[in-house]
C-alpha cells in the first residue's frame, strides 16, 4: 500500500472503496510488526483496531451520512495520555500497572469522531526528556538512522509517524516534546496556544506549559485534529473559550508575511554550523518568496532555559506528589510502615531523571529560596512573554529552528543532562509564552537526518500559523 500523507486522500479513497478501513488498518499493523526494532509501541491494540475497523467498513457502506469527521484516521498515543480502559504508565515503573478508568478529553473527542487508536507509544518518563532515552522500556531509534534518537520527548509518536505505522499520533508538548521529535523525525508537529486543548487526562508535568499536540504528516491533518480537539471543557478550567475556527478548512496564506528572527539565536554560541547555514537559507529563500525577514533583539534568549527549568521542576515536584504507592501503582514491597512506603515506592518507582526534576523543584520551591529562585523565574517569565508580545504588535510570526543542533547518536549526552536541557533553547521560548507555534521538515543535514524550521505566532492565532504552514508546505522549500 502507498504512504498516505492528509487524511484527506484517506477518506477519498475509502469512499471510494479503493480501500477498506480493515485493510489500512491491516496496513498499519505490517508496518508496525517491520519496525519493532525501533521500539516505537509499548502496547499495539490489534484486535481492537481491527474491529473497530469493519465497523467503520460496514458504516461506510451503510449509512455514510453518519461517519465522523475523522474516519480513517489511525492514530498512536503517547503514553501520558489517558484513554479509559487502556494502560497508561507515563513510561514510568511507578505507574507500570496503571491502567486509566477514564479518558483523556482531546481522546474522548477523536474517537466520537471515528478515529481508531492503533496503540500506545514510547516517550521520556512523565514527558521528560529531549531524548527518548529516559523511558523504562528503552530508547526509541530515529528510522532515518537507528543509532540516533528521535528526540522527545514524545519520541515514539514521531517515529510512528515517520515509519508510517499509524497516519498520525497524539503527543505532549510542555518546553517541545512535540515540535523537537518532528524536526528530528522529518515529521510536522504542531503545538497549539496554552489553553486550546483542556488538559483533562493529559498526566501532568508542569500545568502551566503542558498542551497536548500532533505529529502529522501535513499541515492540514495538524489543523483538523486540532480543531476537534480544541475548546472549553469543564474539566479543566485553564482551557479556553476563544472561538475554534475551521482550520483544516482555512485557505493558504497570500501575500506578504513579516517574519521576525531573534539575532541573538543565529549568533548564539551553541548553534551548530549546519543548522545556521540553514537558517540562513531559509531567510534568504523566503525573502525571496516575497516575505519581509526581519532580525529583532531578544537579549532574553539565554535567561529561557534556567527560568524553564526552575518552572517546570517547581510545579513537578507538586504534581507528581500523587504517585505515593498508596493512590496509584507502585507501591514498595519493602515497605514496613507509612512513610518508608512513600520513600521506598517513589524511590523504585521513578527514573533518574524524574527524580532529578523533583528535588530541583522541590530545592527552588522551599523557604528561603523560593523568592531567589522561583519568584524570579516567574518574573522573568513575565517579562519573556511581554518582550514577545511586543513582537508581535508588529510581526506575524518568529521562524526558529526548532533546536540549534541535528540529532544526536543514542547514548552521547545522558552523562550530561545540562548539555540536553540547552538544547530545547529555541522549543521552549511558545511554551514559556503560551504562544501557538508548529515545526515543518524543511529538508535535510548532511548526513540525511531530518531538519525541521519552527514558525510561532501569536497566542490564539491558529488561523493565520496553519493558513501560512499550509502556504510553506507547499513552497517545498529545502535548505
Ligand atoms: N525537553 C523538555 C524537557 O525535558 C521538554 C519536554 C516536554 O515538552 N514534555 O522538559
Amino acid at each position: 500500500m502507498a504512504k498516505y500523507t492528509s487524511l484527506k486522500t484517506v477518506q477519498k479513497a475509502l469512499l471510494n472503496a479503493e480501500v477498506t478501513c480493515l485493510e489500512l488498518v491491516q496496513y498499519y499493523l505490517e508496518q508496525i510488526a517491520a519496525s519493532l526494532d525501533h521500539n516505537i509501541y509499548i502496547e499495539v491494540y490489534s484486535d481492537e483496531a481491527l474491529e473497530k475497523a469493519s465497523l467503520l467498513d460496514q458504516k461506510i457502506q451503510t449509512e455514510p451520512e453518519n461517519l465522523g469527521r475523522l474516519f480513517g484516521m489511525i492514530l498512536s498515543l503517547k503514553d501520558v495520555i489517558c484513554h479509559a480502559d487502556h494502560k497508561v504508565t507515563g513510561a514510568s515503573r511507578i505507574l507500570e500497572d496503571y491502567k486509566s478508568p477514564f479518558s483523556a478529553t482531546a481522546v474522548e473527542r477523536v474517537l466520537v469522531e471515528d478515529a481508531i487508536i492503533i496503540g500506545r507509544v514510547n516517550c521520556d518518563q512523565f514527558a521528560m526528556g529531549s531524548t527518548n532515552e529516559n523511558s523504562i522500556y528503552g530508547s526509541v531509534k530515529n528510522l532515518a538512522d537507528p543509532g540516533k534518537i528521535p528526540g522527545g520527548s514524545s519520541g515514539g509518536s514521531a517515529v510512528s509517524v515517520q515509519a508510517d505505522t499509524c497516519l498520525a499520533a497524539l503527543g505532549s508538548d510542555t518546553g517541545g516534546s512535540v515540535r523537537q521529535p518532528a524536526s528530528f523525525c522529518g515529521v510536522t508537529g504542531f503545538k497549539p496556544s496554552y489553553g486550546r486543548i483542556s488538559r483533562y487526562g493529559l498526566l501532568a508535568y508542569a500545568s502551566s506549559f503542558d498542551q497536548i499536540g500532533t505529529l502529522t504528516n501535513s499541515v492540514e491533518d495538524a489543523a483538523l485534529l486540532t480543531e476537534i480537539m480544541a475548546g472549553s471543557d469543564d474539566f479543566d478550567s485553564t482551557t479556553s473559550s476563544q472561538t475554534v475556527e475551521s482550520w483544516s478548512e482555512i485557505s493558504t496564506f497570500s501575500g506578504k508575511a513579516k517574519i521576525a528572527y531573534f539575532k541573538d539565536a543565529l549568533n548564539h554560541d551553541g548553534l551548530d554550523k549546519e543548522v545556521r547555514e540553514k537558517m540562513q537559507s531559509m531567510i534568504e529563500q523566503l525573502q525571496l518568496a516575497g516575505h519581509e525577514l526581519i532580525p529583532v533583539d531578544f537579549d532574553l534568549l539565554d535567561y529561557i532555559i534556567p527560568t524553564y527549568y526552575v518552572l517546570t521542576t517547581a510545579e513537578a515536584s507538586a504534581n507528581l506528589s500523587r504517585y505515593d504507592g498508596i493512590r496509584f501503582g507502585h507501591r514498595s514491597q519493602a515497605a514496613t510502615d507509612l512513610l518508608e512506603t512513600y520513600k521506598k515506592s517513589r524511590a523504585e518507582g521513578f527514573g533518574t531523571e524524574v527524580k532529578r526534576r523533583i528535588m530541583l523543584g522541590t530545592f527552588v520551591l522551599s523557604a528561603g529560596y523560593y523568592d531567589a529562585f522561583y519568584g524570579k523565574a516567574q518574573q522573568v517569565r513575565r517579562l519573556i512573554q511581554q518582550k514577545t508580545e511586543e513582537i508581535f504588535n508588529v510581526f506575524d510570526f518568529i521562524m526558529m529552528p526548532a533546536s540549534p543542533v541535528p540529532p544526536w547518536d543514542i547514548g552521547a549526552k545522558v552523562d550530561d543532562p545540562v548539555a540536553i536541557y540547552l538544547s530545547d533553547i529555541f522549543t521552549v521560548h511558545a511554551n514559556m509564552a503560551g504562544i501557538p507555534a508548529i515545526c515543518l521538515p524543511a529538508g535535510n543535514f548532511q548526513n540525511g537526518m531530518p531538519f525541521g524550521i519552527q514558525f510561532a505566532a501569536n497566542r490564539f492565532e491558529e488561523s493565520k500559523l496553519f493558513s501560512f504552514s499550509k502556504y510553506f508546505q507547499d513552497l517545498k522549500l529545502n535548505c
